[in-house]
């Protein structure tokens, strides 16, 4: 460890880099402007909070790290089930279930008696344990609050999802967590804009009000580091989104029009499970069900809602695993027509028993859209020379990018350090 280094993770949920602009976003604009911004960052597939947040983590992709989707399908002894991840007691049931649940370490644990982590998070639960599974540091959540070990804390994260929550949780973060405490790792995950956009149109008033407001959580944040550390050397500050969005154009009943058209033996049967990501799916199948993969994979393919459709050695491509009960993951068609509010990347999306937002005209994620796989992807400080990067980057080098600055080791990471 380098003495006296540390890094500041802010993550603004959902903010696609094209939306990341000076009437909007001006505390983030002077950001990109003022430091290295990776213009071609991408996201990991699916491109949904929990995937990210695991491969922002552990630097490796779902393949390598077993976090698939903000729906996974697990067996529990008593054949195929469909989860959802966001849930508080979901790695529970998968730690009971396949004896872990991240299957690499995370920077938390990297980090563990060298100076430590503290996560505060305002999304999903789900997503937030994701961060540090296991507790290696403390993970703040209004779902429950956890030091090393997973031990309960009394001070726990009394907030809202929403705006009013993010300001709270960045005030008290900017306080206690960069000011007084002063860990190795500062990471602050807010629920803007995204938790905004699941409910309102792309570039509507209401989602421009909760860039700004996210913008301004940024500029607390920068404040609050600029004051620490005036040279700019000691603190390396990443501001960044996890993945955009796109418009849903229309939903599909992927269960339904699987078991309509003979695939599976009823929309809700073990044989082929149906793990809805937003504008993805993942398709799992039971032992005697896989020998219809290949067909159902060219049936699927040839539908009107399907972008691109991968089974097989295809799967490691776009970096799921191969082999294991998941046998398709299928990306919806995505386009690039504008909304209402000229914000342009439409895609179709599939329902799912766990959410009831993202209705057709609101937004969503989870595809490989040009949208929502263009995350900004800004860092400052800590001998990053400013100006503008065109090198394709991704989620899983800003691990290895932050343990780099504070002298730990990314031994194991799929991602690299940026430069
Ligand atoms: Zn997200």
């Amino acid at each position: 460890m380098t003495p006296g280094r540390r890094a500041v993770v802010v993550v603004c949920d959902s903010l696609a880099a094209d939306l990341v602009r000076p009437e909007t976003a001006p505390a983030l604009s002077a950001l990109r402007a003022a430091g290295a911004d990776f213009a071609q960052a991408r996201s990991v597939f699916p491109s949904t909070t929990r995937t990210s947040s695991a491969s922002m983590a552990t630097g490796c992709l779902p393949a390598a790290h077993g976090l698939l989707g903000n729906t996974m399908v697990i067996d529990e002894g008593l054949g195929l089930v469909r989860l959802s991840v966001g849930k508080p007691d979901f790695l529970d049931r998968l730690r009971r279930a396949t004896g872990r649940t991240l299957a690499r370490p995370t920077w938390a644990q990297r980090l563990a008696g060298r100076g430590g982590s503290i996560v505060m998070s305002n999304v999903s639960p789900g997503a937030a344990y994701l961060q540090d599974p296991e507790g290696f540091g403390h993970v703040y959540h209004r779902s429950g609050s956890f030091g090393p070990g997973r031990r309960p804390l009394d001070d726990g994260l009394a907030i809202e999802v929403g705006a009013a929550g993010d300001a709270a949780m960045t005030d008290r973060f900017c306080r206690e967590v960069l000011r007084a405490r002063a860990p190795a790792l500062a990471v602050l995950w807010l629920s803007e804009p995204d938790h905004t956009a699941h409910r309102t149109a792309l570039g509507s008033p209401a989602h421009r009000a909760m860039i700004a407001h996210a913008d301004a959580c940024v500029e607390q944040v920068r404040r609050t580091v600029d004051a620490l550390d005036p040279r700019g050397e000691d603190i390396l500050l990443v501001a960044c989104s996890d993945h955009g969005m796109e418009t849903v154009a229309r939903q599909i009943d992927l269960d339904a029009l699987l078991a309509d058209a003979g695939w599976k033996d009823a929309p809700d049967s073990p044989d082929v499970v149906v793990a809805p990501n937003g504008t993805a799916a993942l398709l799992y199948f039971a032992a005697a069900a896989r020998p219809r993969i290949p067909r159902l994979a060219r049936w699927l393919q040839a539908q009107d809602f399907a972008g691109r459709v991968f089974w097989g050695d295809a799967l490691a491509e776009v970096g799921l695993p191969a082999g294991g009960p998941l046998g398709i993951a299928l990306a919806l068609r995505a386009d690039d027509a504008a909304n209402a509010h000229g914000v342009p990347g439409r895609s179709v999306s599939v329902s799912s028993p766990f959410s009831d937002t993202s209705a057709p005209g609101c937004a969503q994620h989870g595809g490989l859209g040009p949208n929502e796989q263009h995350p900004f992807l800004c860092l400052r400080g800590g001998g990053f020379r400013p100006g503008r990067r065109h090198q394709r980057v991704s989620l899983i080098d800003i691990a290895p990018t932050v343990l780099r600055h504070l002298g730990a080791a990314a031994d194991g990471m799929q991602g690299r350090g940026l430069q």
